[in-house]
């Protein structure tokens, strides 16, 4: 416990970034060699608090945490022979998650490259740990969902609620965590908190305030359901009303983070209009609070927004300066009339999202 509290663990290896879904398919994990690129040209590997960590494989029992043997079992087949008929456990030839050559291989690194994350804050090495690899939160129990095989954020929560931690996951990404949600619906042990765009215009159709969970975990499953169109300003707002208190009044041994940045205007597959400033104010938020931090990556669409913003969010895990090319430099605000609509619709949201928390 002698390592200096401001580590900051960023987890690489450029097989995490080798894979390739299909060749036309949104998820690119090369995207994230832009990244690690980016931060070793100016220099933010060389920082006496930075740390590189080697992923490994997750194993068979940790898979098992979230998902069914039946599943893994279909996975494996799936890696080894992608022709075959998968279609039960979520896994379509021209579908958002298609079975490929060496999917198991690559989503056990990639699954094993956030508990190495995970392993790193918990044995006090570092503060924080991201991997940017992770994030796949919408994979259920049986079932490959919107590009995600293994859900590694679900993991990494149940894994510390097994040690007996008490976990918030803040999930970020601009589509509804709903595999981690559905994970830990019933148990007051893990509190989800989503900020994502309404299930009334985006994937996966669901994260309505209404969905607070069951049982022993009734309020401890959080959504805040912005409309199309959200941008700096009135996300920003959003998040400061529900997660800085819901966290605070939970006081959780450990954060998790999903920073999924296919919330930014440019993204092409949702319709949010955020941009690095709404994000450096969000995670500037998560660096300021005094939890153990794992944080991940998600979604992200646009190569070049992707890379931006997750090396000025490792920046702001060490403590360092942003350089302001990492900026997006002109980012939109609405005014007028779509102004007014949606700041009604977040105000909506955030009322509800508070209404349904547990107190
Ligand atoms: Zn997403």
């Amino acid at each position: 416990m002698t390592a200096p509290v401001n580590v900051a663990g960023f987890v690489w290896d450029p097989r995490l970034a080798s894979h390739v879904y299909r060749d036309d398919h949104p998820l690119k994990p090369r995207r994230l060699r832009g990244v690690h690129d980016t931060l070793e040209r100016i220099g933010a590997f060389a920082r006496p608090n930075a740390r590189l960590l080697a992923p490994r494989d997750a194993t068979r029992a940790e898979l098992g945490r979230v998902h069914d043997a039946a599943y893994v079992d279909a996975v494996i087949r799936a890696s080894a022979d992608p022709d075959g008929d998968y279609g039960e456990w979520g896994l379509h030839p021209f579908g958002d998650t298609p079975p490929f050559t060496g999917m198991h291989e690559a989503s056990l690194l990639t699954t094993g490259a956030t508990l190495v994350a995970m392993e790193e804050v918990l044995a006090g090495r570092a503060r924080v740990a991201f991997n940017g690899a992770g994030g796949l939160h919408h994979a259920m129990r049986r079932k490959a969902s919107g590009f995600c095989i293994y859900n590694d954020p679900a993991i990494a929560c149940g894994l510390l609620a097994d040690r007996g931690m008490k976990v918030a996951y803040v999930d970020i990404d601009a589509h509804h965590g709903d595999g981690v949600q559905a994970a830990f619906y019933d148990t007051d042990r893990v509190l989800t908190i989503s900020l994502h765009e309404s299930g009334r215009t985006l994937f996966p159709g669901t994260g309505f305030a209404d969905e607070r969970g069951a049982g022993k975990g009734a309020g401890y499953s959080i959504n805040v359901a912005l409309p199309a169109f959200t941008d700096d300003p009135a996300y920003m707002r959003a998040f400061d009303a529900v997660v800085p208190a819901l966290v605070e009044r939970y006081r959780p041994d450990v954060l998790v983070t999903q920073q999924g940045i296919d919330t930014h205007f440019t993204d092409p597959l949702t319709h949010l209009q955020l941009s690095t400033r709404a994000r450096e104010h969000v995670v500037r938020w998560f660096a300021s609070t005094p939890f153990r931090w794992v944080a991940m990556g998600g979604g992200g669409y646009d190569l070049d927004a992707v890379r931006r913003t997750w090396s000025l969010e490792y920046l702001l895990m060490l403590g360092a300066e942003i350089p302001d090319d990492l900026h997006d430099q002109d980012p939109p605000v609405l005014s007028g009339r779509d102004r007014v609509a949606v700041d009604t619709q977040t105000d909506a949201a955030v009322k509800a999202a508070l209404a349904a928390a547990f107190r």
